[in-house]
């Protein structure tokens, strides 16, 4: 069977290396792939510190590239070597949700399968921090990466990249050309790859709040308007937006993208705050008539729309990259409060 290294989530602000079984083929459509450049997802460190409460010991790390090491025999697109993208949904791409492009909910896996977050009634599906990785509905899940993009630019592509692309990307589509507000905070990478993705979507004007003077710089860096804000004290609203987005996490943050959207404007969540329940300013938006859309994301299927804007030069993921480190650091690394850490080793 053998066994291999683990970087394990044990508890709030504990993780460590741990030997656990090397994961086997279980059916002829998995294949099993060696991680070699990881992204630290946003909700990576509310995990690893503490304020996202998942409880361990489990696995951590979802935001991959890979290369192929096995491949079961009805696996027929991929084969030993291949670089590829895995996203960090599993889904099946047959059911009729995956059909429908809502492969954040495939009914073939228990809700919120994925790899890194913790367990699932069906099992864990292990960590991309890890020697390797076991990917079932091989030929579906996995993306070919380019030999154009490096690994290390395309593991985030199916989360944080694809999180911030779908958050102005309907908006834009609705509205096409028009000026976006991105609302940021502690979804801190999601907000700045909105920022990029509005820009690269076409948006004449892309405005981006937030009250911390790091991600305000990065996300001036790449075209935005910036305004410092406590989203604490209540900002006052002073333009109204037809596409506004919330990437705070934040109730205030979120009661200040709902506030700041035109009349039939579209806002868009990236979650669903910290608490159970999250005041929303209700009376506002029906009277506006808002449309406020919040999911998870369906990291699979918009997938191949952000590597086609990575491999064009529109979108450069690595650009709000804080620290790029090797796996050999990742247990200390994930507590770097940098927008982004990606974490790689050789193939
Ligand atoms: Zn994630
Ligand atoms: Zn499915």
């Amino acid at each position: 069977m053998g066994s291999m290294q683990q970087l394990t989530f044990v508890e709030a602000k504990k993780l460590e290396w741990r030997e656990v079984n090397k994961p086997q083929l279980e059916s002829g459509i998995d294949a099993i792939v060696k991680p070699i450049a990881v992204a630290r997802c946003d909700l990576d460190y509310f995990i690893a510190v503490g304020k996202y409460r998942t409880p361990g010991p489990f696995a951590i790390g979802h935001e991959m590239s890979a290369v192929v090491t096995e491949v079961g025999d009805g696996v027929s697109d991929f084969q030993p070597g291949d670089r590829v993208i895995v996203p960090f949904q599993i889904s099946c791409g047959v059911c009729i949700n995956c059909q429908r492009g809502w492969t954040n909910a495939c009914s073939e896996v228990s809700a919120l399968a994925a790899y890194g977050l913790g367990t699932h009634p069906n099992g864990e599906y292990g960590g991309a921090l890890s020697d390797y990785v076991r990917v079932p509905f091989a030929d579906h899940m996995l993306v070919r990466l380019p030999d154009t993009l490096s690994a290390e630019a395309a593991c985030g592509l199916s989360d944080n990249v694809a999180d911030g692309f779908r958050t102005v990307s309907e908006g834009l589509r609705r509205f096409p050309g028009e000026p976006v507000l991105i609302v940021g905070g502690l979804a801190q990478s999601v907000g700045l790859y909105a920022v990029h993705a509005a820009v690269a979507l076409g948006s004449r004007r892309v405005v981006y709040a937030d009250f911390d003077s790091a991600r305000l710089a990065m996300a001036e860096a790449a075209g935005a308007k910036t305004i410092q804000i406590d989203y604490a004290k209540t900002p006052v609203v002073e333009e109204e937006f037809l596409i506004t987005v919330d990437a705070s996490a934040l109730a205030s943050g979120l009661s200040f993208a709902m506030r700041s959207t035109s009349p039939c404007g579209y806002c868009t969540g990236v979650s669903g705050g910290t608490n159970a329940m999250t005041e929303l300013p209700l009376n506002a938006a029906y009277l506006r008539g808002i449309t406020y859309d919040v999911s998870r994301v369906h990291g699979r299927a918009v997938l191949p729309q952000v590597l086609a804007h990575a491999c064009s030069g529109h979108l450069n993921p690595l650009a709000i990259v804080g620290r790029s480190t090797s796996f050999n650091e990742a247990a200390e690394a994930m507590f770097d409060p940098a927008p982004k850490v990606i974490f790689s080793r050789e193939e």
